[in-house]
């Protein structure tokens, strides 16, 4: 499909006037990386124009801890992801860290950039929930339990890479503990990354809704990292969001094909399944990681939709040009996220 001139120009009209949100971005984790190579001023070098220019409003910052890091300097390596950021962010007049609903309304009413933090997967705390409140105090507002890996609480998924078995087993008691613990301290809880045994577990221990920060649909792209029509069903009937994903892989241009049209597609199954209240965008834009990652010969691998944070409204305008209407427009590219945060942030 050919995108004319006028709806490219009408999605960003929309991105700039409406809230815009991606539910999910290794930002901490690269700010992180780049600072230890002796660079300074990251966020504002390298995001802070993209992310205005595309109308983002918040980014929800993962803190994503390597597998070399574990388990011994898990919590340091979070720990400083989260003290840099936060540095950056303190540094930025136009940038504001989201640990409220007040902030929230701030960044909205000022239409400045906000930045919530979460831990994709939650291996640095081993079974300590202890730590939960430290990384609360810092900022942290959400979770997921694990990421692709096993770990004292959950299993997760296998890496795209990897053999694409689900790995059997639903959470461990102390995972089952921390679930509540999370529930009472009011964080969020994402399920991507986690194994169908662990979804099934957590949707029977909890009636909040939970979210899924960065998955498609399993039945339009069948990678294991994305969610089977069941478990987008039970987001959205608690009131969730699922944050549609721009990786090659879990939106099936890996094989070549139009990112945009795949996205597009992936998108257009979600919301007939889910309803339109109940998906968004989490694109995990992860090419500036991987530029950011120490190398001595492998080569990077590019995975994004999108050669960087200003095209994303074409995909919008993708959305217009198929007829969908705008009100459903804007609640894709972050009413709807806003609502979810709005009732899961504190006071
Ligand atoms: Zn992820």
């Amino acid at each position: 499909m050919i995108i004319s001139e006028r709806n490219l120009q009408r999605a960003v009209e929309l991105h700039q006037t409406h809230p815009v949100v991606d539910a999910h971005m290794d930002l901490a984790g690269e700010i992180l990386l780049r600072h230890q190579a002796g660079e300074v001023n990251i966020l504002r070098r390298l995001h802070m124009k993209d992310f205005k220019q595309s109308g983002l409003n918040l980014l929800v910052s993962s803190i994503y801890v390597e597998d070399n890091k574990l388990p011994e300097m898990g919590l340091r390596n979070a720990l400083d992801q989260i003290a840099v950021i936060r540095r950056e962010i303190d540094s930025l007049n136009d940038a504001v860290l989201v640990e409220t609903k007040a902030d929230l309304q701030r960044v909205l009413d000022e239409n400045r950039v906000g930045i919530l933090l979460y831990m994709e997967g939650l291996e640095c705390i081993g079974t300590d929930e202890l730590l939960l409140d430290i990384l609360w105090q810092n900022g942290v507002r959400g979770a997921s339990l694990v990421w692709s890996r096993h770990s004292a609480l959950a299993i997760g998924v296998p890496r795209v890479q990897a053999e694409q078995i689900m790995p059997a087993g639903g959470l461990s008691p102390q995972g089952i503990s921390v679930v509540r613990y999370m529930e009472e301290k009011g964080m969020f809880l994402d399920i991507s990354h986690l194994n169908d045994d662990g979804v099934a577990d957590l949707a029977r221990i909890t009636d909040r809704p939970y979210v899924a920060t960065h998955s498609n649909a399993r039945t339009i792209t069948p990678c294991l990292r994305n969610l089977t029509d069941e478990q987008m069903r039970e987001i959205a009937a608690r009131g969730g969001v699922i944050g549609l994903n721009a990786n090659k892989y879990f939106s099936g241009f890996d094989r070549g094909g139009d990112p945009i049209e795949a996205m597009a597609k992936q998108l257009q199954y979600m919301v007939e399944l889910a309803g339109i209240a109940h998906v968004g965008y989490g694109f995990d834009m992860i090419d500036s990681y991987e530029r950011a990652v120490p190398r001595l010969k492998q080569d990077i691998v590019l995975s994004d939709a999108f050669s960087d944070y200003t095209q994303i409204p074409v995909l919008t305008a993708y959305l217009l040009e198929s007829g969908m209407a705008e009100e459903d427009i804007i609640a894709l590219i972050g009413g709807n996220w806003v609502r979810y945060f709005m009732e899961m942030l504190p006071e």
